[in-house]
């Protein structure tokens, strides 16, 4: 059976983007075909300036959230990578592997680190290395796919080469996986800047739609979103991002296409309109099971603790092998 493993970072509250482009299909799809895990990959988090009770408290409410979209403990295996040693103990193995060259290389570190220096701060050695932690993730599972949206896909390229490479070197071990992103919604932008993705870490809040808003608060936001100064709605990434971008919600939410969705519409305020509603009516099934998950905490705890015993009894031999192979 294909072995699909993908996860979602604890750095903030999880948004659309987050939804459209990786959980909905999670749940809709991956979990029923495949043998698959989801992690909240709060190791990650740890990788920028954090609070400590607040990466606990967003991890679990990642959790909740997941099993709020419809992941099912019965389908797929849902736990927190601090809980399976086995990524760490595959990480430094896999740091062996990878070179410094290669790690400077990666799109997000350069934007990141850039980020980090700008304000001042200093750029932790975790930033760096975060994609070797991440191709740990993937391989100690054995994952035939990876379903990410755009913006991973470079680090999955990495998990690839590594893997190859180790193999290489070292004898058959790892499945070489590959990414298999959502056909549409594959990067949600951002609603106040339609050039950047809508990432759960900005600060800028009023572009970023969150799954656990408020619908009058979802309306508000995308009747604010950042459109041009022309009037005729068509589907054109490069020329009209803004526009662009809502039609790319809508469809994802509709099932519709954002080229024939272009031509239904002759104003921006109308198309606006219906993203909204669309975009509510997406959010409040997953809304209202959130609020029930939230009045069983003791729940939730339980799928993440078995959820890690059966990810560490799937990582453990694979990784143990990884040892022998490299001489250990
Ligand atoms: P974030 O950038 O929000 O911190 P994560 O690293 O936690 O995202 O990613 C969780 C999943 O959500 C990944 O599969 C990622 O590709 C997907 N994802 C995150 N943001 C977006 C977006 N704006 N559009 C589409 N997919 C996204």
């Amino acid at each position: 059976m294909t072995r699909v493993f993908s996860g979602v970072k604890p750095t903030g509250h999880l948004t659309l983007g987050n939804y459209l482009g990786a959980m909905r299909q999670w749940a809709a799809v991956d979990q029923h075909r495949a043998d698959s895990l989801f992690c909240i990959v709060d190791l990650h988090a740890l990788t920028v300036d954090h609070d400590p009770a607040r990466v606990r408290r967003l991890s679990r409410q990642a959790a909740t959230l997941l099993l709020a979209s419809g992941l099912d403990p019965e389908l797929c295996t849902v736990f927190l990578q601090s809980h399976v040693d086995e990524h760490t103990r595959l990480s430094y193995l896999l740091e062996c592997v990878a070179t410094d060259g290669e790690m400077r290389r990666m799109i997000q570190y350069k934007e990141k680190s850039a980020q980090e220096r700008e304000r001042g701060g200093s750029v932790r050695l975790s930033l760096l290395t975060y994609p070797v932690l991440m191709a740990a993730d993937i391989l100690a599972y054995g994952a035939d796919e990876v379903p990410v949206g755009d913006d991973q896909t470079q680090h999955v390229e990495l998990t690839r080469d590594l893997a190859v490479r180790f193999n290489q070197r070292y004898g058959h071990t790892f499945v070489v996986p590959k990414a298999t992103p959502p056909k549409v919604a594959a990067r949600v932008m951002n609603l106040q800047d339609p050039t950047s993705k809508m990432g759960k870490s900005d600060d800028s809040g009023p572009g970023i739609v969150y799954l656990l808003d408020e619908p009058d608060v979802v309306r508000k936001k995308v009747m604010r979103a950042v459109t041009d100064s022309g009037r005729v709605v068509e589907y054109d990434r490069e020329a009209r991002p803004g526009v662009a971008n809502l039609l790319e919600i809508l469809a994802a939410c509709t099932g519709g296409n954002p080229e024939s969705l272009a031509a239904v519409y002759d104003s921006y305020g109308a198309l606006k309109k219906d993203t909204a509603e669309a975009v509510v009516e997406v959010l409040r099934p997953v809304q209202a099971r959130h609020r029930e998950l939230c009045a069983d905490p003791a729940y939730v705890e339980g799928v993440l603790r078995d959820g890690a015993e059966k990810a560490r009894a799937m990582a453990r031999p694979i990784v143990d092998t990884a040892y022998r192979a490299i001489g250990l």
